[in-house]
């Protein structure tokens, strides 16, 4: 599922036809190109740059933001969710009336970015990352950064970008705090350098458990979409050294210097990429935050949704939209996208959600 901003004619605000000639005026970017490190020539290097921004959350909100006012060419989204009512707190692209329509936030993304800046050609992919699918999205991308909430897919984007050389900026907040780094393969240690082993489940603390900023994440957002820049136009020696840790309530800031490259570790050492390797990819995951469940099918489906929308109203009220279906399951509400996977909420029993997704879904 792809759309595409570009230029062409657009109402204003007090009804005026603007020309696409207008908005690609030299005006556009003139504070940014006269920057010392960025320059016609960086700025030339950014309109020609790709970046991947893999989860479409509080940090990927804010990092697309900065990053199309900045003029990234090309920014491929992708995310599994749909825009609810608790996100606007701290997602910047998205509002009120896309948590009323439910709509998925790689799409509310995509036609964000289009009022910001339409020169901008953006790809929204409505899906999970997969082991399946996540070399797909990283190949060919300049810079990829990290937007997840989970470490499963980092350790995913992690393989992938390593084993093809793509740089990526690892992000993540909760409370008041958040920590960056900037991984470049082949010259920085890789994330499981630093993290060997995903922790233990339910060691850490999750938005759900502990609330989370928007201050601190949109500051961890800034340093993502600073060293996305430096990057694109290749200023290496300014690049952040090491893991980034700062509490905007506590006024924390720890910059731990680079860790040297661990030789023993399987992914950038022995180029063992366990993650893409891995043959069974879980089909339920409890989704960070919500009281809710995301059950996949074995492989991506492309489901009639009108189709199914129609069997489904003899179950009670229906929403079908381009991009999913949202019913009631037995009192839960379940949204069911085009490439298979449901979201079930009011539950965190994944035996509840699997058994619901089996009767109602039935792949
Ligand atoms: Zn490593």
């Amino acid at each position: 599922m792809t759309a595409t901003s570009r230029g062409g004619v657009r109402e204003a605000p007090q009804g005026r036809r603007v020309a696409s000639d207008e908005l690609a005026g030299d005006d556009r970017y003139s504070r940014q190109s006269r920057f010392w490190a960025i320059g016609p020539a960086g700025q030339e290097r950014i309109r020609a740059g790709h970046v991947v921004v893999v989860g479409c959350g509080a940090l990927g909100s804010a990092d697309i933001s900065l990053l199309a006012r900045a003029g990234v060419g090309r920014i491929t989204v992708v995310d599994r969710d749909f825009v609810e009512l608790s996100n606007l707190q701290r997602q910047l692209l998205f509002e009120e009336a896309d948590a009323v329509a439910g709509v998925p936030k790689a799409i509310a993304a995509a036609r964000a970015v289009a009022r910001i800046n339409s020169s901008v050609e953006v790809r929204p992919f409505v899906a999970d990352v997969t082991a399946a699918n996540v070399e797909g999205f990283v190949a060919g991308a300049d810079v990829v950064l990290d937007g997840t909430d989970n470490f499963e897919t980092r350790y995913l984007v992690n393989d992938a970008c390593v084993k093809q050389g793509v740089p990526w900026v690892y992000g993540g907040a909760v409370g008041s705090t958040g920590m960056s780094m900037t991984i470049v393969p082949g010259e920085t240690a890789c994330f499981r350098c630093l993290f060997p082993a995903p922790p233990p489940v339910g060691s850490m603390e999750t938005c759900e458990t502990a609330g989370v900023l928007a201050a601190g994440i949109v500051t961890i957002a800034a340093i993502q979409a600073a060293e996305t820049l430096k990057i694109l136009v290749g200023d290496r020696d300014n690049r952040s050294p090491g893991l980034t840790a700062v509490d905007v309530w506590t006024n924390d800031h720890v910059q731990a210097e680079g860790r040297l490259r661990e030789p023993a570790c399987p992914c950038c050492g022995q180029r063992r990429f366990e993650y893409l390797d891995a043959v069974a990819t879980s089909r339920t995951a409890s989704l960070c935050g919500r009281d809710a469940i995301q059950v996949s099918p074995g492989k991506a489906q492309s489901l009639d949704l009108a189709g199914l929308g129609h069997r489904l109203e003899a179950t009670g009220p229906v929403t079908v939209s381009d991009y999913l279906v949202r019913c009631r399951a037995d009192g839960h509400e379940m949204t069911v996208f085009a490439d298979g996977r449901a979201i079930i909420k009011g539950t965190s029993d994944l035996a509840v959600a699997r058994s619901l997704y089996a009767r109602y879904v039935g792949i």
